[in-house]
């Protein structure tokens, strides 16, 4: 955000449903969030315009995101299931650790909050 309080950019992300037993690519059967992602322009804290939008979905077992294509976006939001081989993984500096659920340079072998491999 520039320009402090009086106007600027500011992104939110707003969780619209999850989905239960998926099976993730870590191999896991997971509960998987579905978010919609957008930056809006706000002068005085009142979104004045909204753009960018995006949605996603994120595995709950390792930290995994999957960003849904434009014409998967109106199926999913009225389906119960997803299909992994329709979303593009997204590469994640962090992800969570199954474990203790901290978040971890995904480069990591093992998690160095708790110490258990992931
Ligand atoms: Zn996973
Ligand atoms: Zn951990």
């Amino acid at each position: 955000m520039f320009f402090f309080g009086i106007f600027g950019i500011q992104n939110k992300e707003k969780n619209l449903k999850e989905f239960s037993n998926i099976i993730c690519s870590c191999g896991m059967y997971s509960r998987m969030q579905l978010v919609e992602r957008y930056y809006y322009f706000h002068f005085f804290f009142i979104p004045l315009f909204k753009w960018g939008r995006e949605y996603y979905i994120e595995a709950r077992c390792c930290g995994r995101v999957f960003k849904v294509p434009r014409n998967y976006i109106k199926e999913i939001l009225e389906s119960d299931t997803v299909d992994l081989n329709r979303l593009i993984e997204v590469n994640t500096p962090y992800r969570k650790c199954p474990h203790c659920g901290e978040y971890v340079d995904s480069n990591y072998k093992y998690c160095p909050h708790c110490g258990r491999k992931f």
